[in-house]
């Protein structure tokens, strides 16, 4: 039995909000109450401290199979733990890709030896092939929360129409990254900083917004839900809410580097802060921010996209690649850029790091409840925390490492075992 005493209860599903205990047990949680006093009971003090459901990510790259050098799942799942998250999602741009059930078995084998949650989406078309599409039912009867082709948009509209039929048919969604290779240059630098400081053509926005008019649009002719994987631009918040007004199945995530930065951090960062999508204006910040605010923007997902050091470290850094590690950085970002910065409350942070991704995949997780699940993060909400090169991940291409932000995770527990603690 653990008990954790006197800490701020926070739960964005009831809405309870008050310094309270919480009983666990068997991996449950057994009582919510004022005073619970239970002898023998291992003892956290939580005074001073918020006390949440453990926090639910997405989208995360966890590199396993085929490019273990830069995260496998172990790894990865303990970088999960150490940010206070105890379910995860796994995209499926692994080497071979997650296409197929032999693949995906694999993958679900590695990752049910992990203390937190650790699940996958399996690719909507094969290898990435962007044609043809996988066998969406076997893939969900083996595991599969859902199908992401992450990492490569999908050119065709006639296949984007046929995943979305495919995928309400099985009462399940598809995720997109849009940007449109077409109406792209060289990806991770945001057309404006690409053109003025590095002289190339960089991402441009239209590459998102366009791609992305065109999938809510097959979204609301074909009644499938589909869920927009990071946006990053002004335009694309606009266009998701336009979709939603007509009643489309739209749901859309962003990124803790969008809502926090703007392209000019490349020029201090370096290939730390390439990302694809980019880092875009001010304006565009933004407009995500008031995405966040008025609903449009329902989840916070990190990207946790971990690259070796000597990947990122090249001469030209047109030709590192494009990503940061994003897990044990992600609720310090949104404490410190939209809870001190006055643009949500910590409730409705914790909303949309937990109850509202968790309810998207019908996860049993992302609340605090007597007979819930026992994931549960323990933080300090105030303390200062200095960002260094100390990751649990084993990747350290983080464009925050020097930056002292808001917010410290002291424990996580999963399945009612501390996982992490600090
Ligand atoms: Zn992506």
């Amino acid at each position: 039995m653990l008990l954790i005493k006197n800490g701020r209860v926070m739960d964005p599903k009831s809405g309870l909000d008050q310094v309270c205990d919480v009983l666990v047990q068997d991996g449950k949680i057994v009582k919510i109450a004022p005073e619970i006093k239970e002898e023998g009971a291992e003892m956290i003090d939580a005074t001073g401290l918020v006390v949440a459901p453990g926090l639910v990510d997405i989208h995360v790259h966890f590199r396993e199979p085929g490019q273990t050098h830069k995260e496998d799942i172990h790894t990865g799942a303990l970088a999960a733990a150490a940010g206070g998250f105890t379910t995860v999602v796994m995209m499926a741009n692994t080497s071979p890709t997650i296409s197929d059930v032999e693949t995906l078995k694999e993958v679900l084998d590695s990752a049910t030896k992990e203390k937190i949650n650790v699940k996958t989406v399996a690719t909507i078309t094969k290898n990435f092939n962007g044609q043809d599409l996988t066998d969406f039912k076997a893939l969900l009867e083996a595991g599969a929360v859902g199908f992401s082709d992450d990492g490569i948009p999908l050119e065709s509209s006639k296949v984007v129409k046929e995943a979305m039929e495919e995928a309400k048919k099985l009462n399940t969604f598809i995720s997109l990254h849009e940007e449109d290779p077409g109406l792209n240059g060289i990806l991770g630098f945001n057309e404006n900083i690409a053109k003025e400081h590095f002289h190339i053509c960089g991402a441009t926005g239209v590459a998102e917004y366009a791609m992305m008019a065109r999938d809510v649009m097959i979204a609301y002719a074909t009644k499938a839900h589909v869920h927009i994987q990071h946006l990053s631009k002004e335009e694309s918040v606009n266009v998701v809410e336009f979709a939603q007004g007509l009643g489309a199945k739209v749901t859309a995530e962003v990124a803790p580097q969008h809502f926090s930065k703007t392209e000019a951090l490349l020029l201090t960062q370096g290939s730390n802060a390439k990302m694809n999508p980019p880092l875009r204006l001010e304006s565009d910040r933004r407009a995500v921010i008031e995405g966040l605010k008025s609903g449009v923007i329902t989840v916070i997902a990190t990207d946790h996209a971990p690259h070796h050091a000597d990947e990122k470290n090249v001469e030209d850094i047109t030709k590192a690649p494009s990503g940061m590690t994003g897990l044990e950085t992600s609720l310090s970002l949104g404490l410190t850029y939209l809870v001190e910065a006055g643009e949500l409350s910590l409730m409705e942070l914790l909303e949309k790091m937990t109850y509202n991704p968790a309810k998207l995949y019908n996860f049993e997780a992302g609340y605090l409840a007597e007979n819930g699940p026992a994931d549960i993060t323990i933080f300090d909400a105030k303390a200062d925390r200095l960002v260094d090169s100390h990751f649990a991940s084993k990747a350290t291409n983080s464009p925050f490492i020097g930056e002292t932000l808001k917010g410290q995770v002291k424990y996580t527990i999963c399945k009612g075992q501390i996982v992490y603690q600090n």
